[in-house]
C-alpha cells in the first residue's frame, strides 16, 4: 500500500516538474520578445521585457531567478525587480488557506476557471514554509488544478522546496510583484503548510479568504480559533447534498464566533456562506463579495493603507533578518557570552556593551 502511494506521488511529482520545466523552456512565439532566448543565460533586460510582454516562458524563469540562493542571482533579481517596480500593485491580491483536505486546490480550480471565464488573467502561487520538510511534495499542484492550468490566461505556480520560513515569504512577495508586472490581474496566494504560511499569507494579501468544512467542530478543523481573526470571509466548503444541512449549523456556529472577534479589515464584516467547489454554487457570490469588498475600500483608502502597512512590515522584516545574521557573525559576540555565562556581566551590560561604538 504504502509503495503504492509512495509511487503515486512521485508521479506527480514528475508530472508537475516536467511541466514547470516544459513552461521555462517555452519561450513564446508571439511574444515579440526581442532579447527571448532558449535555455541560454538571459540578462537582466531580457527577464524585464520578457515579463513586461506577459511572455510566460520568461516570467517561470525570473521566477526562478527570484528562488535562486546564489548571491550572483539574487543580485541579478533585485535588479530586475527593481526595473519592474513601476509595473506592480495592479492585482487584487487574494490569499486562500484552510487545512488539507478542506479543498482548496477544488476550489481554486473552480474559481480560477470562472476568473479566467470573465476576462481576468489570474495567476496561483503557493506559500508553504513546509516543504522544507515535505520536501515538495506540493509539486503536485500543477497536476491538482488541470483544468485551470490548460488556461492560456492562468499561470500557476508551485511553491519552491527549502530555504528559511522567511525567505519563501519574501520569494512569495516577490514572486507576486513579477506576476502583476507580468500583467495579471488577480493572484491567487494559497497556504499550503499548515502553521506559520497562514499568518504569513495575511501580510501579502488584500483579500483573506478561509475554507472550512461542514459540521465539524474547531478542533476538527485543526485551525487555531485566531486565524478567523485575520480573514475576511469564511466559506464552508463541501456543502452540497447530505452536507448541506452540517454546513448550515457549521455557518451558524461560525458566525456565532465571530461575533467576539475583531474584523480583519477596517470597515469590513466577515462574512460566512456556503459553496461547493465541485458542484461550483457558491463560487460566483465569493467573487462578488471579493469585488465589493474592492469598491468599496478602495474608495475609502483602507486597500491603500493595508498595502502601505504590508511594505513597512516586509522591510521591519527584512532589516530585523540582516541585523540578526549581522550580529550573529560579530567576532565581539563570543567574549561578550563567555562573560555573561561566568558571571562577569548582565546580559543588560553586555548588551549595551555589544553597541557601544568601536
Ligand atoms: P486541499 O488539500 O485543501 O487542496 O483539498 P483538495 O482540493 O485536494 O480536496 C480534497 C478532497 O475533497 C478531494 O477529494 C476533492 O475532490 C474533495 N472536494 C473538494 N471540494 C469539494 C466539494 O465542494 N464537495 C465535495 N463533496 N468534495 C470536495
Amino acid at each position: 500500500m504504502e509503495s503504492a502511494r509512495e509511487t503515486g506521488q512521485f508521479e506527480l511529482w514528475l508530472a508537475a516538474w516536467v511541466g514547470a520545466l516544459l513552461d521555462e523552456m517555452s519561450v513564446s512565439n508571439n511574444s515579440g520578445t526581442p532579447g527571448a532566448k532558449r535555455s541560454t543565460a538571459l540578462t537582466v533586460d531580457d527577464y524585464v521585457a520578457g515579463v513586461l510582454a506577459g511572455d510566460r516562458g520568461i516570467l517561470s524563469r525570473a521566477i526562478t531567478l527570484i528562488e535562486s540562493q546564489a548571491p550572483r542571482h539574487e543580485e541579478q533579481a533585485q535588479e530586475m525587480l527593481q526595473r519592474l517596480l513601476p509595473r506592480t500593485g495592479g492585482a487584487k491580491r487574494i490569499g486562500i488557506t484552510g487545512v488539507p483536505g478542506v479543498g482548496k486546490s477544488t476550489f481554486i480550480e473552480t474559481f480560477g476557471c470562472r476568473l479566467v471565464e470573465r476576462g481576468h488573467r489570474t495567476a496561483v502561487l503557493t506559500i508553504d514554509p513546509s516543504s522544507i520538510r515535505s520536501g515538495g511534495s506540493i509539486l503536485g499542484d500543477k497536476t491538482r488544478m488541470e483544468k485551470l492550468s490548460r488556461e492560456p490566461h492562468a499561470f500557476i505556480r508551485p511553491s519552491p522546496a527549502g530555504g528559511a520560513p522567511g525567505g519563501v515569504a519574501r520569494r512569495t512577495r516577490e514572486t507576486m510583484l513579477v506576476c502583476e508586472a507580468a500583467g495579471f490581474d488577480t493572484i491567487i496566494v494559497e497556504s499550503v503548510g499548515v502553521g506559520q504560511g497562514e499568518v504569513a499569507l495575511r501580510s501579502m494579501v488584500d483579500f483573506y479568504l478561509l475554507l472550512q468544512l461542514p459540521g465539524a467542530g474547531d478542533e476538527l478543523q485543526g485551525i487555531k480559533k485566531g486565524i478567523v481573526e485575520l480573514v475576511d470571509m469564511v466559506l464552508i466548503n463541501k456543502a452540497e447534498g447530505e452536507n448541506r444541512l452540517r454546513a448550515e449549523l457549521a455557518r451558524a456556529e461560525q458566525e456565532a464566533a465571530l461575533h467576539y472577534t475583531n474584523a480583519a479589515t477596517p470597515e469590513w464584516r466577515t462574512e460566512v456562506a456556503l459553496c461547493s467547489a465541485l458542484t461550483g454554487e457558491g463560487i460566483d457570490h465569493a467573487w462578488e463579495r471579493i469585488e465589493h469588498f474592492y469598491a468599496s475600500l478602495q474608495l475609502k483608502g483602507v486597500i491603500a493603507e493595508r498595502r502601505r502597512q504590508q511594505t513597512l512590515d516586509w522591510l521591519d522584516e527584512v532589516l530585523r533578518d540582516e541585523l540578526r545574521k549581522r550580529m550573529l557573525s560579530d567576532p565581539r559576540l563570543p567574549a561578550l557570552q563567555q562573560a555573561v555565562l561566568s558571571g562577569q556581566m548582565t546580559v543588560a551590560a553586555a548588551a549595551r556593551k555589544f553597541f557601544e561604538p568601536l
